[in-house]
């Protein structure tokens, strides 16, 4: 637990946390990326399974919004020297919010037809998470990718409709229909659909080692699928389709299906102002 504690403390600061020939960024938090470094030639594994290690030591994985366990970290580099850490995430506490006003078949769908096409979505979206490529732009932190308002935190427990339902992961950014969209750092785009059930206009991008972002609700895409991407490129548009009281962006991300905090890994602490 101390070990996990100063190593969070020690990365407040932006820096990497040095400590053997393994080390970590990123906030260390419930929900947060973390970006492993190892020497060259390393082979890294993550609680028993393998993770991708660029050519310069670079990985990644990440803590579930409720983890309180440790991840275990072994490493085995070139000369045969291994080491192994033990991480455990900060805590979180996390809010509660009241949405009311949705339509009855957005906030609990029971029609057969509507559940069997939000599933056979949300089947596609999970899809777009699995590939295991190189890249490590992630590693450089991400820009917000739109202007304006946070408006919903990950993690937050939902009441829709006054009932109960999945936390939030994700987080909402309030901006103005039609508000150009940016990468928030390089890619490939894996999924873009213009008009799923609840999410809309739905975007994935692959950022490498399993490190995706996904746009929402949006009422325009500007980008088609194995398509490669560069920061700050413009990817879509803000919208307010499927499941969305107003326009905003619904911004995730992810360690292949592992549900992330994005506003952990940005560059500042909030989008820059519309
Ligand atoms: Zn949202």
């Amino acid at each position: 637990m101390l070990g996990s504690l100063s190593l969070a403390l020690a990365a407040k600061g932006g820096a990497a946390v040095p400590a053997g020939r393994l080390s970590f960024s990123g906030s260390l938090k419930q929900g947060s990326l973390v970006v492993g470094h190892a020497s060259p030639g390393a082979q890294v594994s993550v609680n028993g399974a393998p993770v991708l290690v660029s050519k310069a030591g670079v990985f990644a994985f990440g803590f579930e919004y409720n983890q309180v366990k440790p991840s275990i970290v072994e490493a085995r580099f070139a000369d045969d020297a291994r080491e192994t850490r033990e991480l455990t995430p900060l805590p979180r506490k996390y809010e509660i919010q009241r949405i009311s006003g949705l339509p009855e078949q957005q906030a609990h769908p029971t029609e057969p037809a509507i559940v069997a096409r939000i599933a056979r979505e949300n089947q596609l979206i999970v899809d777009a998470r699995k590939r295991d490529t190189p890249g490590e732009a992630f590693a450089q932190g991400f820009d917000w990718p739109v202007p304006g308002i946070v408006s919903g935190l990950f993690g937050s427990q939902r009441i829709l409709n006054g009932v109960a339902s999945t936390p939030h992961f994700g987080v909402d950014i309030a901006a103005p229909e039609g508000t150009p969209i940016h990468a928030p750092a390089d890619g490939t785009v894996t999924l873009a659909e213009p008009d799923f059930y609840l999410t809309g206009g739905t975007t994935v991008l692959d950022h490498g080692h399993g490190v995706f972002t996904l746009y929402i609700h949006q009422s325009a895409l500007k980008v088609a699928v194995g398509q490669t991407v560069k920061r700050a490129e413009v990817i879509g548009l803000v919208g307010k389709k499927g499941r969305a009281t107003g326009p905003h962006l619904h911004w995730a991300l992810n360690w292949f299906q592992v549900k992330l905090d994005p506003s952990l890994s940005t560059r500042t602490a909030a989008p820059p102002k519309a």
